[in-house]
């Protein structure tokens, strides 16, 4: 598996590195919230103190759903049922308190780790929506059987908005997965795109705009 462990303790990061590394697991450390943040894609699942130097881990977990749905297992010191339950509310997968049992913690890592993946159903690869229809194995999409040529960008909004059809997809999941950043200034060119995505699918009410949230493909 390939892990990140947030924790700004050198002690028990390290410790967590070492034994994830020894039992053949990639693990990549990270000190702050904010690291996280700008590094969260291709980890399998994503171990989180809740005490960071520079925002509390329950903040930081937050933010990370906005725009991932990686497994997540908060590692505390705060062993009061209050924090444990606000976490696994905020998003949180399980969590282990300090110090950790390293096979505990492994064991824990595994399981949510299985779950995300019985939950991820693969999609059909091809979807029509009236006369639009989307090939995504084959990156085309035909609007009344005419081929209309995308961008990059715009075919990964496509993409983006079927990944759950007539689902709410937020901006910051758009930022996220199309520029790699939900939390930087890319939101002009995420409505550049989508004016001329729009234009040149000529379906108004295709890509439907949440007002304040995102967009949904779909009425
Ligand atoms: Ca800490």
């Amino acid at each position: 598996m390939r892990l990140a462990v947030v924790e700004d303790d050198d002690g028990v990061g390290d410790a967590l590195v070492e034994a994830f590394t020894a039992r053949g697991h990639h693990a990549d450390r990270m000190r702050r919230g904010a690291d996280l943040l700008i590094a969260h894609r291709g980890y399998d699942a994503i171990v989180l103190d809740l005490g960071l130097p520079d925002a509390d881990g329950l903040t930081v977990l937050r933010q990370l759903r906005e725009v991932s749905a990686v497994p997540v297992v908060i590692l505390t010191a705060r062993s009061d049922e209050r924090s444990i339950v606000r976490g696994l509310r905020g998003g949180a997968d399980d969590y282990v308190v300090k110090p950790p049992r390293i096979v505990e913690l492994l064991a824990r890592i595994e399981n949510v780790t299985r779950r995300a993946a019985a939950a991820t159903t693969p999609s059909s690869r091809v979807v029509a929506s009236g006369d639009v229809r989307v090939d995504l194995e084959a990156r085309r999409v035909e609007v009344a059987g005419v081929e209309i040529p995308l961008t990059t960008k715009e075919f990964e909004l496509v993409e983006a908005l079927l990944e759950r059809p007539g689902a709410a997809v937020s901006r910051q999941q758009l930022m996220d997965r199309i520029w790699g950043d939900a939390f930087v200034a890319v939101s002009r060119s995420l409505d550049v795109h989508m004016t001329g995505l729009r234009a040149k699918l000529d379906r108004p009410g295709l890509i439907t705009t949440i007002r304040g949230y995102g967009y949904r493909w779909g009425e």
